[in-house]
C-alpha cells in the first residue's frame, strides 16, 4: 500500500533530508586513495549521530553492519564497510545512506571518483547522474512510476551503456522500503499513478557492461556479473502539487 505524506511530515523528511545531504558533504573531501570504507562508515555514522533525534537507518536494517553501504568499482550496492577495503586511485566509490529522523527515513546515494578516473568511467557517472534528473522530472502529478523508469532507461541506453533491473527504487517513508516499487527501466503512462504526498527513492543503478548482478559469498555486496564498473546515484523525492521536490538536499 502506498503512503501518502501530510504537508507536515514532509517537512520532516525533508529535515532529515538536510541532514543526509550535509553527510555526503561531510564524506566527499574524506575520499582519497589509502582510506578505508570502515573509515568513511564511522565518519557517517558520527556526523549524523551528531544531529539530535537522527540515526542511520541501514545500521541493523535487515542485519546490515554498517552505517552506509559503500560499493567500490564493479560492486553496485550494499558493499559492507571494511578496514580492508582500501580506496585507490582511478577506483569509483558509491556511498549510499539513510537517515532516520523524526520517525520518517530519507535515502541518498552518490557515487564519487578517487584520484584521477578514466574518461569512460566519469561519462558513467556522469551518464547516471543525468538520468536520475531525467527520472525527477518525470515525477509528478498525471505521470505514473513507468514514465519515470522510461525516462532513466532512455537517458542510459542513449549512452551505451545498462541499467541495472535486478535492482530498483522504492517508496520511502516510515519504513525504508514501502510500495510502490520504482525499477529504472518501464513504459510510460504505466503503473501506479504518481499522487501528491507519494515520497519514492529514484536511484539508477548503471552497468558499463552488461545489465547481469551477481550476489558475493558474503550474502550482501551486489556486483555485475561481466566485472565492469556501475555507477549510482539516488535521490529521495516528494509529489507536490508544484512537481518533484528532492528531499534530500541543502535546499
Ligand atoms: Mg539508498
Ligand atoms: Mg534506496
Amino acid at each position: 500500500m502506498i503512503q501518502l505524506k501530510s504537508p507536515r511530515e514532509l517537512e520532516t523528511m525533508a529535515a532529515g533530508g538536510r541532514i543526509l545531504a550535509a553527510t555526503h558533504q561531510h564524506v566527499k573531501p574524506a575520499i582519497a586513495p589509502g582510506v578505508s570504507t570502515l573509515e568513511l562508515d564511522a565518519m557517517v555514522e558520527s556526523f549524523i549521530r551528531s544531529h539530535a533525534g537522527a540515526t542511520p537507518s541501514f545500521k541493523g536494517l535487515y542485519g546490515f553492519p554498517g552505517s552506509a553501504c559503500i560499493s567500490i568499482n564493479q560492486e553496485i550496492v550494499h558493499g559492507i564497510p571494511s578496514a580492508k577495503r582500501i580506496l585507490a586511485a582511478g577506483d569509483i566509490v558509491t556511498v549510499d545512506i539513510g537517515v532516520h529522523y523524526g520517525g520518517f527515513h530519507t535515502d541518498s546515494a552518490w557515487t564519487y571518483a578517487v584520484g584521477a578516473i578514466q574518461p569512460e568511467t566519469q561519462r558513467l557517472m556522469d551518464v547516471t547522474e543525468a538520468s536520475l534528473w531525467a527520472g525527477i522530472a518525470e515525477t509528478k502529478v498525471g505521470n505514473h512510476i513507468g514514465d519515470i523508469g522510461a525516462a532513466v532507461e532512455s537517458v542510459v541506453v542513449k549512452a551505451g551503456f545498462s541499467v541495472v533491473r535486478d535492482l530498483v527504487g522504492h517508496g520511502v517513508g516510515a519504513a525504508m522500503h514501502e510500495d510502490p516499487q520504482v525499477p529504472n527501466h518501464g513504459k510510460p503512462k504505466r503503473g501506479p499513478k504518481l499522487q501528491v504526498g507519494m515520497t519514492i527513492a529514484i536511484e539508477p543503478m548503471v552497468n558499463a557492461g552488461g545489465a547481469a548482478t551477481r550476489t558475493l559469498a558474503d550474502k550482501w555486496t551486489i556486483v555485475s556479473l561481466d566485472g565492469t564498473m556501475s555507477a549510482h546515484f539516488e535521490h529521495t523525492v516528494a509529489i507536490t502539487d508544484d512537481g518533484p521536490r528532492v528531499l534530500t538536499t541543502l535546499g
